[in-house]
């Protein structure tokens, strides 16, 4: 028996097409799947918030009837995916994983949702994540965390936790997470799957709930590099609808990804970025990062060391400048117009009821953000802080600017560790903020970055990632260098799950 939730988009797209398994067949494989292992907010994995049998069902059933009328509406029709809960549905129930909008259904989709629908990609739910994006492990979410399938006590990365590990975990091939400071690529690294985040405007944001509107991408999310370059091609592009969405055609990606595979790297320049690395790095996670150099090495790339000084100001530019946009994006959500409404007893005012339901409807790290935003903007302090924050983000994307000067792409581990336990940082903002070390300055710059599993660390077993990062508009070469690497490296790197699943292994051996 085949066994169908192991395999990747690329396959599953070639099984529709020869008519060896139908998308129904496919839809109802990765339900199961998802009702052995996700469990809810106690126990399992927890990936989905909701779970949209009915739905993913339906549009299969569409789909296996355009493949017999020989009309399928693209390469992946009837490949399932996954959706981050911060993206709206129209119909189907969409959270951001706050209070503040338990119970709320979209009237409309992302202009990304729009998109996978009509390429006839079944949807099977909606991914849990940190409250409106905000964190580094899921355990922000207000429905309970997502727990990683490597092991159930540690945290999926965040704040795509649910994203990553619905993949990771065979729940589904395909997923789309957004990427703010690292939401997509370091919840990959720390599951052991694949993430992108594109050049900023690559991707619509149209129908994203915004945290931090200058510096959030949607990306695709996957278990190979082939597979994320097929969903970026196919959600990329221009949308009149997000003024910020590039004129770029998304092509290319598929091509990179195939050229890369065969694993020739001849005349590739490597930038190691010089701040990325040692010094808060787990050593397994850099003994990784040091042999996938060597690889890359061995492929005919040329390895180089090029200095980003001003990197090390990242985390605390990215710290001001998007609270300061998650303070006026948050403002909306008043209990007037959707949403939570609380009214207090007695003849509450319009503001008491603001008052209520903001407390009630929103969790510690959203009101830190909040608070922190909204300090930083009053006058007297705006060009203290968010004024110099914009200044040092200016200086960082000109260090990408003359590191791209002495290489064709820019290499570091996406985290500095591995998964963590769940609970251990959670009382320690600056501590969860940390991760995020490696994949903020990309944001700050609107460059694209990759990450790919490239092994286990020593210490604990768990996977590590490897995050390739290349110049705006260059997004082809991360899945060029990306498929290459991942070509290169040992296939040993091993499956999650393996104890509850042990059909996978087999399938696997
Ligand atoms: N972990 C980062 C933060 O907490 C990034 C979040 C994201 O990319 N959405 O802000």
């Amino acid at each position: 028996m085949n066994n169908w939730i192991t395999k990747t988009a690329d396959e599953l797209a070639q099984a529709l097409a020869a008519g060896e398994v139908t998308s129904v067949e496919l839809v109802q494989a990765h339900l199961d799947r998802i009702a052995a292992v996700d469990g809810n907010a106690d126990a399992g994995l927890h990936a989905f918030l909701h779970v949209d049998a009915e739905g993913a069902l339906a549009q299969a059933k569409a789909s296996d009837e355009r493949r017999a009328a020989g009309t399928p509406a693209s390469y992946l029709d009837g490949v399932p995916i996954a959706v981050k809960d911060v993206l709206a549905t129209q119909g189907v129930p969409t959270t951001c994983a706050s209070k503040m909008l338990e119970g709320w259904i979209p009237p409309y989709d992302a202009t990304v949702v729009a998109k996978i629908k009509a390429a006839g990609l079944p949807i099977i739910g909606k991914t849990n994540m940190d409250e409106f994006a905000m964190g580094s492990s899921t355990e922000h979410s207000a429905y309970g965390p997502t727990r990683n399938p490597w092991d159930q006590t540690r945290i999926p990365g965040g704040s795509g936790g649910g994203s990553a590990v619905a993949v990771a975990a065979y729940e589904a091939p395909l997923a789309l997470g957004t990427d703010t400071g690292g939401s997509i690529r370091q919840p990959a690294a720390v599951t052991g799957s694949v993430g992108v985040k594109p050049t900023y405007g690559g991707i619509s944001r149209y129908g994203l709930v915004a945290m931090a509107n200058s510096l959030d991408q949607v990306g695709p999310v996957s278990r190979t590099v082939l597979d994320s370059a097929l969903l970026h091609e196919l959600v990329g592009g221009h949308d009149p609808l997000d003024s910020t969405s590039l004129t770029d055609e998304p092509t290319g990606f598929v091509e990179a990804a195939r050229e890369g595979a065969k694993g020739d790297l001849t005349g590739l320049k490597v930038g190691v970025i010089t701040e990325l690395q040692g010094d808060g790095y787990q050593p397994g996670v850099m003994a990784r990062f040091t042999e996938s150099l060597e690889l890359l090495k061995a492929a005919g790339a040329e390895i180089v060391e090029v200095s980003c000084p001003n990197f090390t100001h990242a985390l605390a530019a990215y710290y001001l400048i998007m609270p300061c946009e998650v303070s006026s994006n948050l403002a909306k959500f008043d209990a007037m117009r959707y949403g939570l409404r609380v009214t207090p007893a007695g003849d509450p005012s319009a503001e008491d009821v603001m008052r209520a339901s903001r407390a009630a409807g929103f969790g510690d790290e959203v009101k830190r953000r909040i608070i922190i935003g909204t300090y930083a903007l009053s006058s007297g302090y705006y060009d203290a802080y968010y004024g110099q924050a914009q200044k040092v983000r200016t200086l960082i994307q000109a260090d990408f600017a003359a590191a791209f000067e002495q290489a064709d792409v820019l290499v570091s581990p996406t985290a500095p560790t591995t998964a963590f336990k769940l609970g251990e940082k959670l009382d320690d903002p600056v501590a969860m903020y940390l991760n995020d070390l490696a994949t903020i300055p990309a944001n700050l710059a609107g460059v694209p970055g990759i990450s790919l599993p490239n092994g286990l660390a020593d210490e604990d077993g768990l996977p590590s990632g490897f995050q390739i990062q290349a110049p705006a508009h260059s997004d082809a070469r991360l899945y060029k260098v990306g498929a290459a690497l991942e070509a290169l490296l040992e296939k040993g790197w091993g499956a999650p799950l393996l104890s509850q699943a042990p059909e996978i292994e087999e399938v696997r051996a």
